[in-house]
This record gives C-alpha cells, structure tokens and sequence, in this order.
C-alpha cells in the first residue's frame, strides 16, 4: 500500500478489526486511486480518506419477533449510512444469516462510489440483518419485516435515507417494510423506499435493471473491441434477481445463458437456460434450482461445485461477495473466457480480479457493473417525487442510457489516469473525484 494512503488504510484496521470484507473494499479503492491523489494532492491535504473510510453513521439495533410456533427471536439490525455528500443514503437491505458489521460496511463503502458514478444524486448506505428468511411463513417474514422496521423508521425518509432490497430482500419483504413504515408514521411517502411494487409506487424495470444494466455493461466492453454478446456462451452464478435478469437480458440479446445456481450447487443446461421456468422454481415456489433440472432434460444438476469449471466466453458473478477466487479465475482463464462482469458486489477475490486484469480479460467491477438496479431506484424516486409513472420501454431506454455512460467514464478515467482498460481504476477514480469534490465544495462536517 503506496506512503499516501497508508494512514487511511491502518485507520480502518485499527477501528474495524476481523472485518476483512470491509478491509477488501477499501484496500481496493484506496490502491487504484493513486494517479488522482497524485495529481491533486488537495485530496490528502483535505484528509478526504479519513473522512471517507469512516462512515457519517452507523445503526445498530436489535429486532426480536415471534415465530409460527410462539418461539421469540433475536436478531441484530444494521443501517450504515456512509456519505450523504451527493444525496440521500441509498442502498439496499441484505437479509442473510452472513450478514455482520463488516459485510455491510463493505457493501455501504462500495455504494458510495457505485451510486456516484450512476450520476443520479444518491449519497450511500446498506443495511440489512442476520435473520434467516430460509424455510420461513409468509406469517413469518411479514413479523420479521415490521419489526426492523419498528426500529429502522425513524432513521429514513425520502431526504434522508432511501433504503430498497439486495439478498432476501425482494418484492415481498419490499411490500412489508413498506407498509409497516406507513403505518408508523401516518405517511404514504414513496420516495422513502425503492423496488416498490408498480401498483404502489414502483418503477418498471427495477427488478429487471440490474441484471440487464450488467450486460448492457458487458456489451459496451465488447463493442470497444468491434466485439458482440451474440452467440456467445454465457456462465451466470446465483439464481436470485440478479441472475434471473441478467439471464434473461443476454438470450434476449442472442447469447446462450447456460448456467444458474445457489448454494447448494449449479445447473448447466446447454439448451440454454429457461428462463420463465427459471422464473417458476425461484421465484414463485421459491425452491432450490436443483428443481430446475429435473424439470428440463437439456439440463443437469452439479452438487456442491461452482459454475466457474464450465467453459464459456462471459462470465456474470450474479450470486455474492467473493465467490470467485484464483483458482475459478485460472480455470475461466484457461477456457477461453474473454469477458466478466460483476452483476454481484465484490463477487472476485482480488486474486482473481489480478488475474483477469493480467490475462486481457475484459473485467468489469460491481460498482460499475452492477450499478444499473440503483441507477433505476434513483429514477423510481425521480417518479414518485414528480407523482409520474414512466412506462417500461422508456424505463429501459433511461436505464441503457446510463449503463453507457457509466462505461463511457469508467474507460476515459482509465485512460486519463494512465492504466487504459483497466476498468477498476476507471470507475474507483471517476467516482472518486465526484465524492470528493463534493466534499471539499460542502467543508468540514
Ligand atoms: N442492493 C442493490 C445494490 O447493491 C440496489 C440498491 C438500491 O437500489 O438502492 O446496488
């Protein structure tokens, strides 16, 4: 780590210890920024690191509820609320039972940068709980959502902090979040949550956008090559939201999506991908993707391994946080992979990104990659603050808009900067710049 960002780094080590992902993200950003601080030694000067690396606030509470069977639980909340200097906190929730101080702390650190290159004015937060919504009633999560809710309220609002979904957090537990923060405070204020359902609130396009924005992204890396999607086979990890659009949006666009997965392990099917029966396991019966095989004879089920061993040309990280390490990389590497996007956050190891970057592959990171679902929240707030409702097809046109001129920066940053391709250091020192400008421009507070 280069003498100008030390101080920084060890300030984060020193105040967060055993949060490695948290670690992992900063060290990420601070490493790639460099050439800016070099250039501009203001940003030192300003101790804008300092500040930056330490979030505005951090919310921590507990969130007892009673189950089906009359059992009362405890889980722990969280509302990280990183840097309002562009806009309102923005980021999702994550409910998982992974979820602590340092994964959310990672994820608030990464929407920062990810919410300032989408150039929509939204600041960043994340949040989330270590409840585990597996196996549990629709009785039961409603419970779970309105009881973080019972705590959370008081620190949102469509100024201040704008929350929306990410792992666990879907359509459903949107609905019931929602409601309960109605309730509480005799206001039916839209702008307050994203990823609203479209009857009430809700944008068109913004289940679909950050799957779809990840391959928008990776067909303008292609195109600067003279290169297309078309044709091409593609992996996608996770079975989630992210991946079922991600999916979706590349078969639409001529490719052949031939893999989803989950914990458990992953589906190939050469056929390509179903994805409406995709659609059918996951989202509505909410089952395992194991299901899928056995409802498609084109495809079948691997236990217990990961996508990364199946040769394709793209590949989509859509699952989470480091799910691809040096091995998987060597592996995509050696089987002709020519492009890989992050519809995840921080799915690569750094390893793996190192790999990438070293083997020509096209690398795009999540904060760029995957930055197409809150780009499409910012536009849901932009409709519920005008009390409009834009229609589907120019939902998409905006959001296609965006993931190109996301690209567009990332890669001038990257040249300008000195490290042309390299779209880690193009979106880390584009966003950057905007961050810390609006810093400098609003003082020390
Ligand atoms: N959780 C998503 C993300 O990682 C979306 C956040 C939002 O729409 O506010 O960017």
């Amino acid at each position: 780590m280069p003498p100008s960002v030390r101080p920084a780094f060890e300030s984060v080590l020193r105040r967060n210890p055993g949060d490695f992902e948290f670690h992992q993200a900063v060290h990420e950003v601070l490493a790639s920024i460099i050439p800016v601080l070099e250039e501009n030694p203001r940003y030192l000067d300003e101790a804008i690191l300092e500040r930056l690396v330490e979030p505005e606030r951090q919310i921590i509470f507990r969130v007892p509820w009673v189950d089906d069977n009359g059992r009362i639980h405890v889980n722990r909340g969280y509302r990280v609320q990183f840097s309002s200097v562009l806009g309102p906190y923005k980021g999702g929730l994550r409910f998982h039972p992974s979820v602590n101080s340092s994964i959310i702390k990672f994820l608030g650190f990464e929407q920062i940068f990810k919410n300032a290159l989408t150039a929509q004015g939204i600041g960043g937060a994340k949040g989330g709980s270590d409840f585990d919504p597996h196996g549990r009633s629709d009785a039961e999560i409603m419970r779970f959502c309105q009881a973080f809710m019972n705590e959370l309220y008081r620190h949102l609002g469509e100024h201040t902090d704008v929350p929306a979904g990410d792992i666990g957090v879907g359509a459903r537990e949107v609905g019931y979040l929602f409601g309960q923060y109605r309730k509480i405070t005799n206001r039916h204020e839209s702008g307050m949550f994203t990823g609203k359902g479209t009857g009430w609130g809700g944008a068109e396009v913004r289940t679909e956008a950050t799957g779809y924005g990840t391959v928008y992204f990776v067909q303008e890396m292609l195109a600067v090559r003279g290169e297309s999607i078309e044709g091409r086979r593609v992996l996608v990890s996770g079975s989630g939201n992210v991946a079922i659009y991600a999916i979706e949006k590349a078969a639409q666009l001529g490719a052949l999506p031939i893999t989803a997965s989950d914990s458990s392990g992953y589906v190939v099917d050469e056929a390509g991908i179903d994805v409406e029966l995709l659609k059918q396991v996951k989202e509505e019966e909410r089952l395992r993707v194991a299901s899928y095989a056995e409802r498609r004879p084109s495809a079948r089920f691997v236990p217990g391994r990961r996508v990364w061993e199946v040769p394709a040309e793209i590949a989509l990280p859509c699952a989470t946080q480091n799910e691809v390490n040096g091995r998987d990389a060597a592996r995509l590497i050696a089987n002709g992979v020519v492009a890989v996007a992050e519809g995840a956050n921080m799915p690569s190891l750094p390893e793996a990104v190192d790999a990438f970057q070293a083997a020509g592959v096209l690398f795009a990171p999540g904060k760029a990659a995957n930055a197409g679902g809150v780009a499409t929240s910012a536009l849901e707030m932009s409709q519920n603050a005008a009390r409009q409702r834009w229609n589907f097809a120019d939902s998409e046109h905006k959001l296609h808009a965006i993931m190109r001129s996301m690209h567009t920066e990332a890669y001038q940053a990257a040249e300008r900067y000195g490290h042309p391709g390299n779209y880690v250091v193009g979106a880390n020192c584009a966003a950057f710049v905007k961050v810390a400008d609006a810093m400098i421009a609003q003082g020390v507070i």
